[in-house]
């Protein structure tokens, strides 16, 4: 079994774009900025909103991040993205999800700028993505098709088994692994709450990619001997024996699923900085206007 190491290929592609940055400074070229808004404050929000601001400094990328109480009028978040469309010189933009209830996210959604959607969340940047024409793709499963380029997962013909179809993990890496080409042309099962017999469907996969928010769900007996499994959950949960009272899981049962694969993504240190790591890729790409003129 190994490791889909999402540190080390983190690590690689911020060189790749920091040094890309480095070329762009002695050119005089604009300099990539990404905006991150954070409304309210909920713990595990600020924890990423701050680890996408840190890795921007990190490679040289300009970063600002602004910040209202969870109180703020929808409006005013409505007049916050519109300043961010318009300001020419920020290239990107994200709204931290989950907002504050009185907010309707569909509606802040729609209000950014396609062309500054680095998230890859706008109806425009999905349609375009399905149709695999130039575009935004989100931010995790773009991460995800990165590691199994970089560690050249065999894709074509194979089945793939995606469980959980949110709009931004299982729904869109299920499109993207379906698409012809490479990471791609896989045969895929989208899975959810209401299939029947789960277990089976996943031992019928040689990818499994499991986006579900439950604990160690996945387990060892349904993975097929020698299959990849990428894990994209993040949960908390209790242990006594950590100074914090708690540890990061993911949505697999690591110790029953990993001596059957042939590789697999860990709990932290896999999708999640890949995630991040993505949304700092699609920032070059706007600023270089390479998805949009
Ligand atoms: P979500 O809650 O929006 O969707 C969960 C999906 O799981 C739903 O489609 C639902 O049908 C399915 N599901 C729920 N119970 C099920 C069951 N018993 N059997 C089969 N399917 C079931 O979740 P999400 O936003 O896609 O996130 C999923 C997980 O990924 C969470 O742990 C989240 O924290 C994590 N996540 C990680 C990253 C990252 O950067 N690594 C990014 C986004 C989400």
């Amino acid at each position: 079994m190994q490791l889909l190491d999402g540190k080390l290929l983190s690590e690689n592609i911020k060189a790749e774009l920091a040094a890309e940055v480095a070329l762009i400074r002695e050119r005089n070229g604009k300099i990539p900025h990404l905006a991150a808004v954070l409304i309210g404050d909920n713990a595990a929000s600020e924890v990423y909103v701050n680890s996408k601001i840190r890795s921007c400094e990190q490679i040289g990328f300009k970063s600002s991040l602004i910040r209202r109480p969870a109180d703020t009028p929808e409006n005013e978040v409505l007049d916050i993205v519109r300043r961010l469309n318009e300001d020419p010189d920020v290239d990107g933009f994200i709204v931290q999800l989950p907002l504050p209830k009185h907010i309707d996210e569909e509606k802040i959604t729609l209000a950014i700028d396609h062309r500054k959607d680095v998230d890859g969340f706008h109806p425009i940047n999905f349609g375009r993505m399905a149709q695999g024409m130039p575009a935004f793709l989100p931010a995790t499963p773009y991460g995800i098709v990165e590691i199994l380029r970089r560690y050249n997962i065999e894709t074509s013909g194979k089945h793939c088994v995606v469980v959980g179809r949110s709009n931004i993990v299982g729904t869109p890496i299920s499109i993207l692994l379906s698409r012809k080409g490479y990471p791609g042309d896989c045969t895929v099962t989208l899975t959810h709450s209401r299939t029947r017999d789960l277990p089976a469907e996943v031992r019928r996969a040689d990818i499994v990619v499991a986006a579900i928010g439950i604990p160690e769900f996945v387990k060892g007996d349904w993975i097929k001997e020698g299959a990849v499994v990428i894990d994209v959950g993040i949960n908390r949960i209790p242990d006594a024996s950590k100074k914090s009272g708690s540890r990061l899981v993911g949505d697999v049962d690591f110790d029953s699923v990993a001596p059957k694969c042939s590789h697999i993504t860990p709990v932290p240190g896999g999708v999640g900085l890949m995630t991040v790591t993505a949304l700092l890729m699609n920032t070059l790409k706007a600023c270089k206007k390479q998805v949009y003129e």
